[in-house]
């Protein structure tokens, strides 16, 4: 087995990820996260809301998963958001045809679905499962359909992102936060995508979860007041440049914004974050790179795009979260589509002062003329643009009726005027995490193997903050005495919050070994000195050692060891390697 099946077959084995309706034979693309997945993945997105929500304060909304057609009219996902798609013409098997040239062509993405098909052609490349002929490329559109209430009346799409909610809900978010930018709103949720051959466990699912964020900003100032924290972060930048020469290039995010490597601070500190949210819950710095999006690649509304990749055993780069700059593609997009402003009226720093054309009509000669409804017709002049007075005759209209005047009844005069601000369309960055692709690179980043007594030990090691169990307690025997002392340690710590499992079946040693392959931190071992002493020994996952602590000081010990505040040979009388067997 190589280490991408035994870190799958561990997450099935342990209960972190099983494929979905096995009952009923199973389907691609769908998986369940188990009773070690599930508060995995929920410790990962409470990671991510500590950094996003908490940290950053921006607002966390959840909107429905189905929406209705306008917003996907108006997003682009109902006539462009589909994949390349080609077939084999013995056995019918189907195949996304970019992932078939991946070996050939860098960034399949790039590419017409004429040119993969040529590529497919002059390499020879056959149907992967029995070598037959493949069909010509088409585009296949990835939007699950369904109907809103009985009749038919009203279609309605599974979200594909969770972007769309954020935009829509644009007026009110704003009212929210007092009408001033910049501002900013997530959502943690599920997406939808018919994605057309799932075969790469949890990296593509059809349904899966994003986490992601829309951060409207004001175009003009693209500074960000907490660059400074970020800005001497060190990391692997894969500028297109870079992507020219084939290597990354490490360097600050200073640098990167000095240099121009990154448009502008506001990208970079998003980008920063990302990093250190990657870092925080487990991904190796090592096996990680921010790629730029070639110009051919980026998406239709983007202006700049950073993928964080990650180096995934077999699978090779794999991209987990994409951090763009949207500009106002999206509320212009929306505006057009739903006829609602999708605007901001921003404040100059000072106000300014404008020349301004006025018109005045001739409300002299307009009064006889006109009679009652010269008044109207007056104000229908104001209104009028330098362009329209221009010509012998104006015309405007009044109650549906064209009336045409000489334009020497009215004359033009500019005045000087205050303007205190504008209307803007605000831009959005926005950093979209797959929560999914980031559970199973923390799973194998994590994976590890030693061996202990001539024997293979497997070890997730996680760091504490995402485990889903944070502590075992193990009664070194099954016998009252021993269970009696352990079942009261595990109340308390439960009590307190952490995440306990209570284990006494099999020998110690296969308690250690089972607890050190779903990634336990500590593992405490009640046994004969329990009663005679008092105390109980706390066992370290990565390096195995044992201290002993007294009874009393357990609970205090492993909350500081868990929150990384203590060091584990200050916690306790050091006890040498914990006896495995
Ligand atoms: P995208 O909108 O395609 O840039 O996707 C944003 C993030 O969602 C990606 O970086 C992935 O981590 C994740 N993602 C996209 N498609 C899938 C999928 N089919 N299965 C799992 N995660 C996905």
């Amino acid at each position: 087995m190589d280490k991408n099946e035994k870190v799958n077959e561990l997450a099935r084995r342990r209960g972190f990820l099983w494929p979905a309706f096995e009952l009923y034979g199973g389907a691609a693309g769908f998986y369940d996260y188990g009773p070690l997945g599930a508060p995995l993945k929920r410790r990962i997105e409470d990671i991510w809301r500590q950094f996003f929500v908490i940290s950053e304060g921006f607002a966390e909304i959840e909107a429905p998963t189905i929406g209705v057609e306008g917003i996907f009219q108006a997003s682009g996902h109902l006539s462009g958001f589909s994949d390349p798609l080609t077939g084999c013409k013995e056995c019918k098997e189907i195949y996304r045809a970019d992932h078939l040239i991946k070996h050939i062509v860098e960034v399949p993405d790039a590419l017409s679905n004429e040119e993969i098909y040529k590529c497919i052609q002059e390499n020879e490349i056959g149907c992967p499962e029995c070598g037959g002929e493949l069909s010509e490329v088409y585009e296949f559109n990835l939007m699950f359909k369904t109907m809103i209430g009985p009749g038919n009346k009203m279609a309605g799409y599974l979200r594909p992102e969770t972007a769309q909610g954020m935009f829509i809900n644009f007026p009110r978010l704003l009212r929210h936060f007092r009408d001033s930018l910049p501002f900013a709103a997530v959502q943690i949720g599920k997406s939808f995508r018919n994605e057309i051959s799932p075969r790469q466990g949890v990296i593509r699912l059809r349904e899966f979860t994003q986490a992601e964020a829309e951060i409207f900003i004001d175009p003009r100032d693209k500074t960000h007041p907490r660059f400074d924290e970020v800005k001497d972060i060190k990391m692997k930048f894969y500028s297109q440049a870079a992507q020219e020469r084939g290597e990354p290039e490490e360097m600050t995010f200073g640098e990167a914004v000095g240099r121009g490597v990154i448009a502008h601070q506001t990208l970079a500190y998003y980008i920063a974050r990302t990093y250190q949210f990657l870092l925080a819950v487990g991904v190796a710095p090592d096996k990680m790179r921010f790629r730029q999006h070639k110009s051919d690649e980026m998406a239709h509304y983007a202006a700049d795009c950073w993928d964080a990749e990650v180096f995934l055993d077999r699978l090779g780069w794999i991209e987990i979260v994409g951090v763009a700059d949207r500009t106002d593609y999206d509320l212009k997009a929306h505006t057009a589509q739903s006829k609602v402003n999708l605007s901001v009226f921003v404040n100059f720093d000072e106000p300014i002062k404008r020349q301004k054309l006025v018109v005045k009509p001739d409300f002299k000669a307009l009064g006889p003329r006109f009679k009652g409804k010269a008044k109207a017709v007056g104000e229908a002049l104001k209104a009028l643009g330098p362009e329209e007075l221009k010509g012998d005759k104006i015309r405007v209209m009044v109650d549906g009726e064209t009336i045409e005047i000489e334009s020497s009844l009215v004359s033009c005069e500019s005045v000087e005027e205050e303007v205190r601000g504008e209307e803007i369309v605000p831009h959005v960055i926005e950093p979209s995490f797959g929560i999914d692709r980031i559970l199973y690179t923390v799973l194998d980043h994590s994976y590890y193997e030693d061996a202990v007594d001539g024997e293979t030990r497997a070890v997730l090691r996680f760091h504490p903050a995402v485990a889903p169990i944070e502590v075992a307690v193990l009664p070194l025997m099954d016998r009252e005495e021993l269970v009696f002392p352990a079942k009261k340690i595990q109340e308390e710590l439960r009590g307190l919050g952490l995440r306990v499992d209570y284990d006494t079946s099999g020998s110690i040693g296969r308690r250690y070994r089972r607890n050190d392959e779903i990634g336990t931190p500590y593992e405490v071992t009640v046994d004969y000195e329990t009663l005679e002493q008092g105390t109980v020994t706390i066992r370290d996952r990565d390096s195995m050692l044992q201290i002993r602590v007294p009874l009393g000081q357990v609970a205090d010990k492993l909350q500081a060891l868990l929150c990384k505040a203590l060091k584990f040979e200050e916690a306790g009388t050091m006890v040498g390697p914990a006896k495995e067997e």
